[in-house]
This record gives structure tokens, sequence and C-alpha cells, in this order.
């Protein structure tokens, strides 16, 4: 039997993350994944994705600390000592706030973490996988958003300018490390039913902003996971620098 090839994914907890970490399990990977602080939902994902025949390693890491980033990075190399998938779905979208409400620390911790700390995973991963550098290649995953394009206005400029810079450094990677035997795709989803949005104080979002959705729903964290898994997948061979939208139109 192939080996089963060794995944990342930053904000594996709950969400999209959570769901993604779940069908790479059924699919064949073995998971390291991250959280922030909920301890007992990053198990609850753990459990499942060891169900599934995975097996797993969960860390408590800030994506916005480099100290932490660099620390999960040694734990994966440590423990399976191989990686060739990484998925960047940790991310926050800050307060539902106006531009002219926000403040420079809104403003630094979702670039700090949607970002910076992005780029982070993303350093490591290809200092992992490049072919250049003795690795077997592999593929990235950016989890942006369909905010990048609609562009936030009334809700959360600053999420959606973050997810922008996502979009960018995701093209660029993808063909700065493309000979390099790495592959590097976003997904960019659209109103998805997870916690994030009581997170930022509004629990219905999804329920609310439903209509405006062309085909009248909110999607859910398995079906972004589907495109998330199939952009890993060798299906997705010759596909690169995409922006994929999953978001019923939107
Ligand atoms: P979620 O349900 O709030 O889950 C977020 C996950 O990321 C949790 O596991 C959380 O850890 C973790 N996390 C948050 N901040 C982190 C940090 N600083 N360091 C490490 N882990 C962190 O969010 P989601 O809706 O699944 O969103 C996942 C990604 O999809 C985000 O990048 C988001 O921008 C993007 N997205 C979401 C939607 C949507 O409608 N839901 C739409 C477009 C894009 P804990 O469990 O410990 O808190």
């Amino acid at each position: 039997m192939a080996e089963r090839r060794v995944l990342m994914v930053t904000g594996g907890g709950r969400g999209i993350g959570a769901a993604t970490v779940r069908l790479a399990a059924a699919r064949g990977w073995n998971v390291v994944f991250t959280y922030a602080s909920n301890a007992a939902r990053a198990a609850e994902t753990e459990r499942a994705a060891r169900a599934a025949g995975a097996e797993t390693l969960s860390l408590q890491a800030d994506v916005a600390d480099p100290e932490a980033v660099a620390l999960s990075f040694a734990a994966l190399d440590a423990r399976f000592g191989r990686l060739d998938g990484l998925v960047t779905s940790a991310g926050i979208t800050g307060p539902r706030q106006r531009l002219a409400e926000t403040t420079d620390a809104t403003w630094t911790q979702v670039m700090a973490t949607n970002v910076v700390g992005l780029a982070a995973c993303c350093r490591e991963a290809v200092r992992r996988m490049s072919t250049a550098r003795g690795g077997r290649g592999g593929a990235i995953v950016n989890i942006s958003s369909r905010a990048s394009e609609i562009g936030g206005g009334g809700e959360w400029i600053h999420y959606a300018a973050s997810k922008g810079a996502v979009d960018t450094l995701t093209v660029g990677l993808a063909r700065e490390v493309a000979a390099e035997g790495i592959r590097v795709n976003a997904v960019n989803p659209g109103l998805i039913d997870t916690e994030i949005h009581a997170a930022a104080g509004f629990p219905d979002r999804v329920a609310k902003l439903s209509a405006g959705v062309p085909m009248g729903r909110g999607g859910t964290a398995e079906e972004v996971a589907e495109a998330v898994l199939w952009l890993l997948s060798d299906a997705a061979s010759y596909v690169n620098a995409a922006l994929l939208p999953v978001g019923g139109g939107r």
C-alpha cells in the first residue's frame, strides 16, 4: 500500500479547516493541524480524523506568532519527517465595522493573522516541499474569500483587503515555485455556515444574507473542503495559480 501523504492544515479545529482535516483523513492523508485555543473542538476533529484511518497531530499554535509557527513545523518534522501539502485556513474577520470606525489595532491583528501568518506557513512549506531544496514537491491551498473581490464595504474592508493580499500571494508564489514541483492555489469561499460570523457578533449572518446568493443559500464547510481536496489531489495536476470561487455564484 502507498505511504500516506502528510498534510498540514492551519486552523483545523473548527469550520472549513476541520472539514478539510476530516475529508483529508478519509482520502488517505495523515494530518497535522493547528488551532488557536479551542482544545475541545480540536480533540473532536482529531478523533474523527483518526476514526477515518489517519495518523494525526494537533497543535495549539497562534498563526500570528512566528515562534509558534516555527514550533509547529518542527513538531511536524519530528513526528512525520515529510510534508506533501499545506492548507491555510486559520483566519479571522476582525470586528464588523465600517472603515471609519476601525482602529490600527484591528488592521494589525487581521493582517498579522490572515497575511503575515499565512505567508510564514507558506514559507515553511516551500522550504520542505521544493524539489530545489531536496523536497518531493507538493501542493498549497490558501483559504482566501470572495470578500477579496466584493470588497467588504459596510462590513469589514480590513478583512477583504487581507484576502486580497492572500490572492496576490497565491498567484505570485504559484509562479515562483511552479518549476519546483509545488502547485499553489486558493479557494475563495462565499457565505459559508461556520461559527466565524458569530465570532464577529453576527450569528445569523448566513441566514440574513443568503437571499443575495444566486443559489439562494449559504454553503457548508464540507462543500468547501471538497474543492480543497481536489486542488490538493493529483486530479488537479495542471491547476496552478487558480483562485477558485466556492460561493454559489456570489
Ligand atoms: P471558524 O469556524 O471561525 O474556524 C476558524 C479556525 O481557525 C478555528 O479552528 C480557530 O481555532 C482557528 N484560528 C483562528 N485564529 C487562529 C490563529 N490566530 N491561529 C491559529 N488558528 C486560528 O472559521 P471558518 O469560517 O472555518 O474560516 C476558515 C477560513 O475560511 C478563514 O480564513 C476565513 O477567512 C475563510 N472564509 C470563511 C468564510 C465563511 O463564510 N465562513 C467565507 C470566506 C472565507 P479555535 O478553534 O481554537 O478558535
